[in-house]
């Protein structure tokens, strides 16, 4: 068993730890938490010249796709710099480019791939709707009736990340009315210039700087050639599509823990009490020893998870498990942070309340945490408990 990095993955590690230092400092990601509803097009672009967006493309699609434990090295400095970072660019690569690489035609990739791997193109995915969720396959009501040259869409979606900036939205449809509902729904891919497609904004207190907004669909028009994978089966091809989804997820909690130890274990060594540095108090210590043990649970777990979905074997119970165990690690973290931080941690002054805010949205997106164990046990062979 080996848990070290190899020499290539420390170079990358070195380099991105490097880029989010310079591009992603604190002060320039507070001026965006507090100023802009998605990162600027000019930190976009310094992602492209960086090439993140090949890292999700295969070769012969003008990328360099990396193996999940590679992207998860990039992308837990991203994490750690800015959640919102993170969703903003991680919803193209994690959504877009691999929804057209695993379900498009191959016109369909010849067309799209290029552009994502160039950076050229933004996408989202408009699963979740107003009724729910959780209860996905319940709550569907958007529907694309085919037409005799085009499909015509009906319906809303809700925080749907990206989605206000996002050039095309994968959007998942009903498109069966007469069989069982895993059996009912197909993936589109829609222009989001499309006539009939309005944007609202949904003000939240989480990542602030990637806006998650509601899509209403009105009669939109698409082509016939839009639809990704097959008619009615994209119930089962679009999990295969989103399993990795929840690796990132983690990583978002891990980003948020790690971020938080670092600035609560500086704090506690300047911050003055009672004739010294708080550090010395032992509960203090102990708030940071959990924050740590948490962070170190996580990581690994979210590595394994990347390692077993690289080596072809199962790994949707350890991308459940590191997302559920990040999420409530950074939500403990961000919470205890603040109590280190005293009054300073809830002002705007320290990223401290930002860490916390972020780290509510991870509780129950894409998967909450209630749904995360009862999946836990529905795995390990106990009845279904959940419908
Ligand atoms: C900021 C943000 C960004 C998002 N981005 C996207 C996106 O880009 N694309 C997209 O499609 N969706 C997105 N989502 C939607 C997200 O996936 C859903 O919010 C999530 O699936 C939960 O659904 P819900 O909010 O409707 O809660 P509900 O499904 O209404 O759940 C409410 C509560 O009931 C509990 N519950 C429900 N059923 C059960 C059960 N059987 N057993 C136990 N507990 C249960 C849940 O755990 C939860 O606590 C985003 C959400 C947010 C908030």
């Amino acid at each position: 068993m080996d848990f070290s990095l190899n020499k290539e993955q420390e170079m990358l590690q070195k380099e991105w730890q490097r880029f989010c230092k310079k591009e992603l400092n604190k002060d320039y990601v507070q001026w965006m938490d507090e100023n802009v509803d998605f990162p600027p097009e000019e930190l976009w672009q310094k992602f492209v010249k960086i090439g993140f967006f090949r890292g999700s493309i295969p070769e012969q699609y003008g990328g360099d796709r990396m193996s999940m434990v590679d992207s998860m090295v990039v992308y837990e400095q991203i994490c750690k710099a800015s959640t919102s970072v993170a969703l903003a660019v991680g919803t193209t690569t994690g959504f877009g480019s691999r929804f057209i690489a695993e379900m498009g035609s191959e016109a369909m990739k010849n067309e799209y791939l290029p552009q994502l791997a160039a950076g050229d193109l933004k996408m989202c995915m408009a699963l979740t709707e107003p009724g729910g969720g959780t209860d996905i396959l319940g709550a569907i009501t958007t529907i694309a009736d085919e037409k005799e040259d085009h499909w015509l869409i009906n319906g809303e979606k809700i925080f749907i990340t990206g989605a206000h900036v996002a050039d095309y939205m994968i959007t998942i449809c009903r498109t069966e009315t007469d069989t069982k509902p895993s059996n009912s729904l197909s993936v589109f891919l829609v222009p989001s210039d499309c006539e009939g497609i309005s944007i609202s904004r949904i003000p939240k207190v989480s990542c602030h700087h990637c806006d998650s907004v509601g899509i209403a669909f009105s009669d939109v028009k698409i082509p016939k050639e839009n639809l990704l994978g097959s008619r009615g089966n994209g119930w089962y091809e679009m999990l295969t599509v989103l399993n990795p989804e929840r690796i990132g997820v983690a990583m978002m909690g891990v980003g948020i823990m790690a971020a938080a130890y670092e600035d609560a274990f500086a704090y506690v060594q300047q911050r003055q009490a009672f004739g010294g540095p708080i550090g010395r108090f032992q509960i203090l210590q102990h708030y940071l020893a959990d924050i740590y043990i948490n962070l170190e649970n996580a990581r690994n777990l979210t590595y394994k998870a990347a390692w077993l979905c690289d080596n072809n074997q199962p790994y949707h119970l350890e991308a459940t498990m590191a997302k559920l165990v990040a999420a409530e690690g950074a939500l403990h973290a961000g919470t205890h942070g603040a109590e280190i931080f005293g009054g300073y941690g809830i002002c705007n002054e320290y990223p401290m309340q930002r860490y916390l805010r972020d780290a509510l949205q991870l509780q129950f997106s894409p998967i909450s945490n209630e749904m995360s164990r009862n999946m836990l046990m529905q795995f390990q062979g106990l009845p279904k408990s959940w419908s």
